[in-house]
């Protein structure tokens, strides 16, 4: 499982099936947990990232872990990724032939993974995972689930950084993720229930 999701790694840094690869420092292709019950899925590389090949490590990504940490995980508990992989010019939208072209990368992750839930962060992350006609500011915290994984979209943290009033939303629905966790905690034990305490920080650290 994990050797596979090594090799998309390694595809992925040597990837050229769109123009980002032409303008690109380094791909990122994700890091965190190989067994998370949660990731996170951004829009794509900023500069920071680009500059070190991991997601979410600038002004965004530190919000990012923040709200993470206020739920009582930490980074490495969960897996972060982007739509796609390689930074756009001046930080420009991705195209929807980009999105496409790296797509089954996402997939692949999501696959190997088999999160319970996948946190859709910012509008691109939220159509490309769950339609054109959705978007952050109509659907943020409502989760949609398809199969075995639940979708829950939200505002992107760098939208929510400078917004005091979105900050708030998203902070709400951070708490949303934790209960939705503890809800999948009962619905899946891992281990009879007697030797856990529900419901404990200890116990959600280990089911993200
Ligand atoms: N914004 C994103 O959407 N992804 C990152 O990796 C960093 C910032
Ligand atoms: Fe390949 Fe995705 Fe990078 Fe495009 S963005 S070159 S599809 S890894």
């Amino acid at each position: 499982m994990s050797s596979e999701l090594q090799l998309i790694h390694s595809e992925v840094l040597e990837c050229t099936k769109c123009e980002l690869h032409k303008s690109r420092t380094k791909a990122v292709p994700g890091e965190g947990s190989h067994d998370a019950r949660i990731i996170f899925v951004g829009e794509g590389p900023g500069q920071n990232e680009d500059e070190q090949g991991r997601p979410f490590v600038g002004a965004a990504g530190k919000f990012l872990t923040e709200l993470i940490e206020s739920i009582g995980l930490k980074r490495s508990n969960v897996f972060i990724t982007n739509i796609v992989k390689c930074r756009p010019p001046n930080n420009r939208a991705p195209r929807k032939s980009e999105v496409e072209a790296c797509n089954p990368y996402l997939r692949s992750q999501i696959r190997l993974i088999n999160p319970r839930i996948v946190c859709a962060l910012g509008t691109p992350a939220i159509t490309t995972l769950m339609g054109d006609e959705y978007s952050a500011s109509r659907h943020h915290g409502k989760p949609l689930t398809k199969g075995e994984v639940t979708i829950l979209p939200m505002y992107h943290p760098a939208a929510a950084l400078y917004d005091a009033s979105l900050k708030e939303t998203i902070f709400h629905d951070f708490q949303l993720l934790k209960q939705m966790l503890e809800n999948t905690e009962t619905l899946y034990p891992s281990t009879p229930k007697s030797s856990e305490p529900s419901g404990s920080k200890q116990n959600l650290e280990k089911w993200a």
